[in-house]
């Protein structure tokens, strides 16, 4: 609505012959534009070929954590196939990255009944003795709750029951419980997995320690499990678990920033970097988080290629490695490129379901040129360019000043799978990815060919 009353007025003010600069610039760019858009929207949707790529990736390598020789596979996969595309300078350019092995795990419940219990060790988390621990729960809902009642915790394995409200508050209790725990001197922590619905499935994600604290093992239960112990400690009942994991941090592995190019016909050095990272947790297949951004950023710079739109500036694809749990790629890749002129940084790191349009972070003048970008994406229903955005692997990068965007989808049931053997391809939507495809395409052109380039 909003859209279709400020175009109205730009017609009217075309009509009445006021030309604001802005509005003149802005319909040169869509008019500009808008046929070499339909022509990508056209061929992104006009099959399923980002969704079998993204099939043939995840259920070849399975999923593909940092330092696994899965991911390493997947990569020479992807130069491969990239190579194949035609597109050029094609490599992989080296990272250092962490290598955490989860092992054997188990969590049993042994009172007030016997039962197995599901359950994802936390990404660093340190090992239980090779016996496991063994231990009365206290369940708190809160850091707050844990506090006051701190004298209960001595010696206890505190579970943290935290209703999801957003990830952003929920992960708190993922990345810092094992810390706020072993300060009140539990010998272990559990959370409640970050997620707002679940089917028994528990979530792992990062976590970390603090120097001076003591390293306690972290772990994830599912929430249908976390709700039963918290009823069980409201009727008064003893709880005891054993818990036992055998994770460990192996020495720092070698990785790689995985990419290829479309180079620009006028400015090469100038470039539009768009991509998602390649690795994942060691659960499900990573198939949404993150080999979906992953693989659309990818067939968007085969299609341009495969289209002929051959840009102004070079629209280079990245695959970077360990964003989850290091952001190494990332790091590495702003610090090896620093010398480049990147226009804009792009990144799909939200999950490929519906495409709604993409989080701008940048300055307002480049703001209201990506905006006018976006309308040639109501289409596909992602034309709405919002204030803000950007993503984990683009950050160093943002940091320097280059103008970021993330791509923004409908993200009803991102949590619902997220970091968890839900995972899967099957959760994602060949159509949707698809317009995923389409969005990305035409933005990263666009940006790349305007006459003007971006401002900063
Ligand atoms: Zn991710």
């Amino acid at each position: 609505m909003t859209l279709l009353r400020a175009s109205s007025i730009l017609a009217l003010a075309a009509l009445a012959g006021v030309a604001t600069p802005r509005a003149a610039a802005s319909q040169t760019i869509a008019a500009e534009y808008r046929d070499a858009a339909r022509r990508i929207v056209a061929a992104a949707t006009a099959d399923h070929r980002a969704w079998e790529r993204l099939g043939e990736l995840v259920d070849r390598f399975g999923n593909r954590l940092s330092g696994s020789v899965a991911l390493e596979k997947a990569h020479d996969w992807i130069l491969a196939g990239m190579a194949e595309d035609g597109l050029r300078n094609v490599r992989g350019e080296p990272v250092m990255v962490p290598h955490w092995v989860r092992g054997r795990e188990s969590l049993e419940l042994l009172l007030p009944r016997a039962k197995q219990m599901r359950m994802l060790g936390l990404g660093g988390s340190v090992a239980t003795p090779p016996g496991g621990v063994r231990g009365e729960v206290l369940v708190v809902s809160s850091f707050a709750d844990l506090e006051a009642r701190a004298d209960e915790a001595r010696g206890r394995i505190v579970l943290f029951d935290v209703p999801f409200t957003d990830y952003g508050a929920t992960v708190q209790y993922r990345s810092g419980g094992a810390v706020a725990a072993a300060r009140a001197g539990a010998v272990a922590s559990l959370i409640r997995s970050v997620g707002p619905e679940s089917m028994q499935n528990p979530h792992t994600g990062g976590m970390r320690y603090e120097e001076g604290v003591e390293r306690i093992p972290h772990a994830a239960i599912t929430l249908e499990d976390a709700a039963m112990l918290h009823r069980m400690q409201e009727r008064g009942e003893r709880i005891e678990v054993l818990l036992r994991m055998e994770a460990r941090t192996l020495p720092d592995a070698q990785s790689r920033n995985v990419m290829g190019e479309l180079v620009g016909s006028e400015l090469p050095e100038e470039v539009v970097v768009l991509g998602g990272h390649t690795d994942s947790w060691d659960v499900g297949q990573g198939a949404m988080d993150d080999g979906g951004g992953v693989v659309a950023a990818w067939e968007a710079v085969r299609l341009l290629g495969e289209l002929g739109l051959r840009p102004r500036r070079t629209i280079r694809v990245v695959g970077w490695t360990n964003e989850e749990n290091g952001t190494r790629g990332g790091r590495q890749y702003a610090a090896d490129h620093a010398g480049e002129r990147h226009v804009l940084a792009i990144e799909s790191d939200g999950g490929v379901f519906a495409p709604l349009g993409f989080g701008f972070g940048g300055s307002d003048a480049a703001y209201e040129i990506v905006k006018e970008i976006g309308t040639l994406l109501e289409g596909v229903g992602a034309g709405a360019v919002t204030r803000g955005g950007g993503g984990a692997d683009i950050g160093p990068l943002m940091e320097t000043g280059v103008p970021g965007m993330g791509l923004e989808v409908d993200g009803t049931r991102y949590f619902w799978y997220h970091h968890s053997d839900a995972d899967t391809l099957d959760k994602l939507d060949p159509d949707e990815l698809a317009r995923c495809v389409a969005a990305l395409a035409v933005m990263a052109y666009v940006v790349a060919d305007l006459p003007e380039g971006l401002p900063r």
